[in-house]
């Protein structure tokens, strides 16, 4: 299974695309990592999502990621006495912590940290924004909002703070629960919700223990914030633009979209652009131009990978939506303007051997137009390095580890498989050879680049490029 393109694409899995018969297809349409979204769905459901795409990665020989992805503190209204009240502009509506059922004078929100951060002047949106309010006054246990914009409100709607910190782990004991059962799972990639700070992520790196590379969710105003260091702290970035657009009004979504990318570029972490891309697509079998554009400028940005979201976890058309998600990101890459981008948008490589290295496999890839770069590699350090250049070609992740291999689906350009180290420079070349025939990536006659460390199997230590031909 190999693929023509450099960005990836994420699939989010649901009742639309539990079936063997449909991870099938998603896998042939062009899916390349699986997230699992534990905001819906039972952990049975989940375990079997797992089962079944560990059993097609054996059979298609191919490395498959899968990604967790924890609710976090999504924070909702509780529950009304008589249905849906509606609340109109200028009126005053009281919030508290009582659980009686609420009426359009006042309305349980059974989330104390939101009284204990509330300041006055702070804002609540409430279902997807429709509903704005400004608080006026408040104690521990009261909250007095008036309407700024009405609207109806209802059973269990989210509520966004955008101008307010809580003091509160993102992670909630459901949260805490479900990466548990993830990790036995065996899952590749943890993404944690409304990340506000590096120090959130460092506490997930913790529980995780190197059992799964970790991911934040950019979607708070307060991420932006500390962007570098959250990105230093994280393995991998989503732009998780449907909570984010909540949050911050629409306009400031799309230079922020871009200002991330560019940040994890610099760092060499993989990013994520995710959620709306094709949304209409969850009722009609082809997306409007304008989504059509949205997932391109997400390729021109330079993302590592677009994902799918009620597309493919519960639309009516998940296989249509990968389809033409791969033919946007074919089409985006095939565009000259395309590859200028990327050639402008390239840092000087840091003073490190592993960094000089490669920078030159992309120089020697291109000037000797070579078929893949071939990368070594046993945490994927220096394959994320290679990634970083954007190379003109796709390059081959090779490593012991399987871990490694499928974590690193995730990165643009990369093709990932598990081989045991090289153990001398000629079985470097040989073992290069074959699996890049094998997979695809390199015909006889071509060349290939390859990068790995002396003494062989000594990690961290990428320190020579060879250029091989293919025989
Ligand atoms: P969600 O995250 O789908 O878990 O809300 C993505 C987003 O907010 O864009
Ligand atoms: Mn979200």
């Amino acid at each position: 299974m190999h693929r023509d393109r450099f960005t990836k694409i994420v699939a989010t899995l649901g009742p639309a695309t539990s079936s063997p018969e449909r991870l099938r297809a998603l896998i042939d349409a062009g899916t390349d990592v699986f997230r699992l979204n534990f905001s819906h769905g039972t952990h049975e459901d989940h375990k079997q999502r797992v089962a079944l795409l560990r059993a097609l990665e054996k059979e298609y020989k191919h490395p498959i990621a899968i990604l967790m992805d924890l609710q976090g503190p999504k924070l909702r209204l509780g529950t009304f006495a008589k249905g849906p009240v509606e609340v109109r502009n200028g009126q005053k509506l009281r919030f508290d912590l009582d659980k009686a059922p609420g009426t359009d004078k006042r309305v349980p929100l059974p989330h104390p940290e939101i009284f204990a951060a509330a300041k006055p002047g702070g804002v609540l949106l409430i279902d997807d924004g429709k509903v704005r309010l400004r608080i006026v006054a408040h104690d521990t246990k009261t909250m007095d909002t008036v309407v700024e914009v009405g609207g109806m409100l209802s059973d269990r709607k989210g509520v966004n703070l955008p101008n307010l910190v809580l003091p509160v782990s993102p992670m909630t004991p459901k949260d805490r629960k479900d990466l548990d059962y993830g990790l036995s799972l065996g899952v590749d990639w943890v993404a944690l919700s409304f990340v506000q700070h590096a120090h959130d992520i460092a506490e997930l790196k913790k529980l995780v223990g190197g059992r799964a590379a970790v991911m934040a969710k950019l979607e708070k105003p307060q991420a932006i914030e500390h962007l570098d260091e959250i990105i230093e702290q994280s393995d991998g970035i989503m732009v998780a633009r449907g909570d984010l657009g909540v949050e911050m009004p629409p306009e400031a979504v799309p230079p922020l979209q871009k200002r991330i990318l560019a940040a994890c570029r610099v760092l060499g972490r993989p990013a994520i652009v995710a959620t709306q891309m094709l949304e209409s697509m969850v009722h009609s079998p082809t997306p409007t131009r304008a989504e059509a554009s949205d997932v391109a400028t997400a390729v021109y940005d330079g993302a590592d990978a677009v994902m799918l979201s009620a597309e493919s976890a519960s639309g009516d058309y998940p296989i249509e939506a990968v389809t033409i998600m791969d033919r946007i990101l074919k089409s985006v890459e095939g565009d000259p303007l395309y590859r200028k981008l990327m050639d402008a948008s390239r840092r000087e490589p840091e003073a490190t051997t592993a960094d000089a290295i490669s920078a030159a496999a992309r120089q020697c890839a291109h000037t000797l137009g070579a078929a893949a770069i071939v990368t070594y590699t046993n945490t994927g350090s220096t394959t994320l390095r290679a990634a970083r250049e954007r190379p003109d070609v796709r390059i081959l992740c090779l490593t012991p580890n399987l871990h490694t291999a499928r974590r690193m689906t995730l990165t643009w350009g990369v093709h990932a498989a598990q081989t045991e180290d090289a153990h001398n420079f000629a079985d470097m070349v040989q073992k290069a050879v074959r699996i890049a025939r094998k997979e695809g990536l390199a015909r006889q006659g071509e060349r290939l680049v390859i990068t790995a460390g002396v003494p062989f199997g000594t990690p961290g230590a990428t320190n020579i490029l060879r250029i091989a031909h293919v025989t």
